[in-house]
């Protein structure tokens, strides 16, 4: 038996959830069981492979097993930008073809979401708003919207150009140079989706939530220990994202990073009238590293996503959220002068798998194991479609849109550490210098 050392936790920060109505999780596992499949992980990657194997196989047993209450992980602690174009700045044929696979994969979790949302009446300001991608300086937008717009053209992709007057008009902020709108992303909240799959999983799959698993012997079947138990399966998926290394795999090639986030409190009637614009917005910026992903959610409290860092121990204290949080605040108000008395009420962080070249882990990762991990901040889309293809090829099933998760499958290597620590710190160190007009 394995023993896993980093197991998740759950700091009772996510904004999100706070948002909520109370839930009851489905209780910890208590004793042994056997099952046909054993899903570890109930994230957007986990649920969707559940609930694709109990299409597929509708005789077979299916366990899943989460150390948190659904919603607690990183599927409900971010920013909600259900995305369906991931931009690549592709260069040549074969660049295009891949991001045409992935718009492909992108609108058919979408799609599939759309539907769950739909047949199971899930509550979570489900808006196909879009989403502007922005550059605060004419730099930004030459060196970045450019290519976008001919990546968006050349793929013959619904998009607006707007300048900094036309953009200022839609969301209200004068802080940009010039942005692109495409209309095909959904905003939502997270933690009330993530929710919402759970409870509305098939009844052939079993969900444990507060089980932290913390062995696993890979033999045949696998066995999952657990504080109070063992799941005992022949056929295992891992759907762990940044926790996946912690568990032994994708451990030169899956980073974990942890991002932060902040919501305001909800704007006044004179506050949304100072900010003007759209009720409802999303913005991404040009450089993820030095710059605000920001959200006017639909009960107008304003999210404001910054700050990435690298964590391979999978823990942040809580001191350190403090200073996140004033720093988030000090941060928003240099965005938001207009809103100089909006004081941010929620601050929270949660790990993602991040990888070198923005490839995925995927696939068959040991005889009777496959995973599905490292979906590179996009984990509502991304973990989406490669929870649904993972159980379809676990399963036997070869599907057109297989081969299209496969093009972007390929995660690189890292050095091993201490050397991959320094690599990423002086990277991070050039890409803040680098884009310093960005931020
Ligand atoms: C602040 C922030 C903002 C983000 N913004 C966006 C966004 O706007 N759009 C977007 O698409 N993505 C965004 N992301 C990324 C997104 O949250 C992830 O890509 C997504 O959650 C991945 O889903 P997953 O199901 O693969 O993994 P996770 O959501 O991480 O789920 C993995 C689950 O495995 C469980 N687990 C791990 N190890 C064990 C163990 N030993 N025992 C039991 N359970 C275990 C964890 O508890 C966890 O619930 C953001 C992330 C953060 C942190």
């Amino acid at each position: 038996m394995r023993p896993i050392l980093r197991l998740p936790q759950d700091d009772g920060a996510n904004g999100w959830a706070a948002l909520l109505p109370p839930r009851v999780p489905r209780p910890a596992l208590a004793g042994d069981v056997t099952a046909g499949w054993a899903v570890l992980g109930a994230g957007f990657t986990g649920l969707a492979a559940a609930r694709r194997l109990a299409e597929l196989r509708p005789d077979d047993s299916i366990v899943v097993v989460d150390a948190l209450e659904v919603g607690a992980g990183a599927s409900g602690r971010n920013s909600g930008f259900a995305i369906d174009h991931a931009h690549a700045l592709s260069s040549g044929d074969a660049a295009l073809e891949t991001v045409r696979a992935q718009k492909r994969l992108f609108l058919a979790a979408i799609e599939h979401l759309g539907e769950m949302v739909e047949r199971h009446g899930i509550r979570c300001d489900w808006r196909r708003d879009g989403k502007y991608h922005v550059a605060a300086s004419a730099r930004g937008a030459e060196s970045v919207l450019r290519p976008l717009r001919a990546e968006l053209e050349a793929l013959g992709e619904e998009h607006r150009w707007l300048d900094a007057d036309a953009l200022a008009g839609e969301i209200g902020m004068r802080r940009y140079a010039a942005g692109i709108y495409t209309p095909g992303t959904v905003l939502l909240n997270p933690a009330a989706l993530v929710r919402g799959l759970a409870d509305a999983l098939p009844e052939a799959v079993r969900l444990y939530e507060n089980t932290p698993v913390t062995g696993l012997d890979l033999g045949s079947p696998a066995v999952l220990q657990t504080p109070a138990g063992r799941v005992s399966a022949p056929r295992l998926i891992l759907a762990t994202d940044a926790f996946t290394p912690a568990l032994g795999f994708y451990p030169r090639q899956v980073l974990p990073f942890v991002a932060y986030a902040s919501l305001t409190r909800p704007l006044s009637a004179d506050e949304q009238a100072a900010l003007g614009g759209r009720k409802s917005w999303g913005i991404t910026p040009a450089n993820g590293f030095v710059a605000a992903t920001i959200r006017r959610t639909p009960d107008q409290r304003i999210l404001f996503r910054e700050t990435l860092a690298f964590r391979p121990r999978l823990r942040h204290g809580a001191g350190l959220l403090d200073s996140i949080r004033a720093r988030h605040q000090a941060r928003f108000r240099d965005y938001f002068p207009m809103l100089a008395g909006v004081a941010l009420e929620h601050t929270w962080g949660g790990y993602l798998g991040l990888t070198r070249n923005q490839d995925s882990g995927f696939g068959c990762v040991k005889d009777n194991v496959w995973a599905a991990v490292g979906h590179q901040g996009v984990g509502i889309t991304r973990g989406t479609i490669a929870g649904r293809l993972i159980a379809e090829l676990a399963a036997g099933a070869d599907t057109p849109l297989i081969a299209d998760f496969r093009r972007i499958a390929r995660p690189a290597n890292n050095p091993p550490r201490p050397l991959l620590d320094i690599g990423i710190r002086v990277r991070s160190a050039w890409e803040a210098w680098k884009n310093r007009h960005e931020a």
